[in-house]
């Protein structure tokens, strides 16, 4: 088994305005392909066990773990993002759900880039449901996962340093406050719908 960089939903100037071609140069044909790299030798050289990506990250830890969820992170924050036009709108009952807890879309956004801005160090901000269904904003440092604390992620921006250096220097409240404008709507509605954390083995195998 081997897992191979997704592909990306838009083209790599489809986000200008937001994120530079140059942006994904490095991010996504560099930072992100090296994780994958390096989970393909753990699991060349067997340390690496699971028959789905899903799999593995949930049941390791340490270097494996760390590799196989930043697979996992990354390919979920390209798929949380698309280009203004094409992004969609959110469906009735996720309407509900933010309305209920955030008051408004911009109050669930305004709430998701103070804890973006505030997770200390590397990391990434969570827009995910709970096992009652109630929707919640969530930091995790390094490459943490919602998904080990029983939450369902419906969308996530990218917060280590590398994620905005190139085109916003240190300005990491100014990046999140333009990603709000390019969030997938169609992506955190399919989330929201399911049952169960998006699974995307099949977009990298
Ligand atoms: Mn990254």
């Amino acid at each position: 088994m081997e897992f191979k960089l997704p592909q990306l939903p838009y083209s790599k100037d489809a986000l200008t305005g937001f994120l530079s071609p140059e942006s994904f140069e490095f991010h996504y044909e560099k930072h992100h392909k090296t994780y994958i790299d390096n989970l393909n030798k753990f699991i060349a050289a067997g340390t690496a066990k699971g028959t789905t990506l899903e799999d593995i990250m949930m049941n390791s830890s340490g270097p494996v773990f760390n590799n196989a969820a930043q697979t996992w992170n990354h390919t979920f924050y390209w798929f949380s993002l698309a280009p203004e036009s094409k992004k969609g709108t959110p469906d009735g009952a996720l309407t509900d759900a933010i309305n209920k807890k955030y008051s408004s879309v911009d109050g669930m956004f305004t709430k998701l880039a103070e804890v973006g801005t505030g997770v200390f160090g590397s990391g990434w901000v969570w827009l995910v449901q709970t096992s009652t269904g109630e929707l919640d904003i969530v930091g995790t440092s390094n490459a943490e996962i919602p998904m080990k604390q029983g939450l369902k992620p419906l969308l996530t921006f990218d917060v280590w340093e590398h994620a905005y250096y190139i085109d916003y220097r240190n300005r990491r409240a100014d990046f999140l406050k333009t990603a709000t404008k390019h969030t997938n709507w169609n992506f955190v509605n399919e989330n929201f719908k399911s049952s169960k954390s998006a699974n995307l083995t099949p977009f990298m195998s």
